[in-house]
């Protein structure tokens, strides 16, 4: 945690900074594991289409990837591709044992089912964990799982800001989604939380968000969450990514209304710096973990 130079209240969790360390413990195993003489971890990442801001987040990827020392593949497929290219694609990867991880970027175009596609990844390379198979391991607590990264960088983010001090505590999670809420849900219950979800058909969310001691926000609405809804103390991260036009300028801005929210809190994730460089890092630590996996 670094001090909030915006003077409020809570401190800043610092997302970039322990981001660095995961990828700094990444490059250091990477670089062990290269030394004795082993492969290479690899990461194939497949984009379809040509949406900026995917191209933005794979680009990304790949420069965090060759950063650690983590070989990666890059495969673009048209936006016309089929259905049945991408997963051919799928099958040559999946049984390539060369390539550990394989992330497919989302959003897929709308002629192309998602569902089938995270189905058809093999579970033990799926560094995304969206595969019902990792989803199920993740419920069932099996150590094997890989888990979606953002959610991961969550609870990294917390062990770091509470440690020990995690157990026991109540933490509402807003949003219920597979890629975020869920998971965020399922790991804080884990750490022996007492975790609660609300959503969008919830009565009275603010109360049940004001008794949270840990309020995880990803909903993908502009400052939801006001001073109002938060608890005196409690740890809040935002995991909300909007982009949002301000005095007639592009702003990012999260679910939660930061300055605000920060005169309460007892420390916050700001937007952008906070969860957004966990999940890269996050997705590294998976596709090591992966590699480990698979080479036994
Ligand atoms: P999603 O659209 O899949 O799910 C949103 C959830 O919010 C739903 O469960 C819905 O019930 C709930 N919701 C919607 N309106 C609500 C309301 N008014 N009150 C309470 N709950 C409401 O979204 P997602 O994929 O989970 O992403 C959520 C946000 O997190 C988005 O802004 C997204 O851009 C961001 N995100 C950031 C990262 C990152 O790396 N930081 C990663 C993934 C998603």
């Amino acid at each position: 945690m670094t001090e909030n130079p915006k003077q409020t209240e809570a401190a800043l969790i610092d997302g970039k900074a322990i981001a660095q360390q995961v990828l700094d413990e990444v490059t250091q195993e990477v670089c062990q594991l290269t030394a004795a003489g082993q492969a290479q971890p690899c990461l194939a990442v497949v984009l379809v289409g040509e949406d900026p801001a995917s191209q933005v987040y794979v680009r990304n990827k790949l420069l965090k990837c060759q950063q650690a020392g983590i070989q990666s593949r890059e495969h673009r497929l048209a936006v016309q591709s089929t259905e049945s290219d991408l997963l051919g694609l799928l099958e040559t990867l999946n049984r390539d044992p060369q390539v550990h991880g394989i992330l497919v970027q989302l959003p897929l175009p709308k002629h192309i089912d998602e569902q089938k596609v995270i189905q058809a990844i093999a579970p033990e390379k799926d560094v995304d964990g969206f595969h019902p198979v990792n989803m199920g391991r993740l419920m069932a607590g099996a150590p094997d799982r890989l888990v979606p990264c953002t959610p991961l960088g969550c609870l990294i983010m917390l062990r770091h800001t509470l440690g020990e001090r995690l157990s026991g505590k109540h933490v509402v999670v807003v949003g219920r989604s597979n890629i975020v809420g869920k998971p965020a849900a399922l790991l804080a219950l884990e750490q022996h939380c007492t975790v609660s979800v609300v959503h969008s058909r919830t009565e009275n969310i603010e109360a049940l968000c004001r008794q949270a001691d840990i309020l995880i926000v990803a909903v993908g609405r502009p400052e939801l969450v006001r001073a109002d809804w938060v608890k005196p103390g409690a740890v809040v991260l935002d995991v909300g990514i909007n982009r949002v036009e301000r005095d007639g300028k592009p702003r990012l801005v999260g679910d939660v209304a930061f300055d605000e929210v920060a005169a309460v809190a007892s420390a916050i994730t700001p937007v952008p710096g906070g969860v957004g460089p966990m999940t890269i890092a996050c997705l590294l630590r998976n596709t090591l973990q992966a590699y480990r996996q698979q080479q036994g």
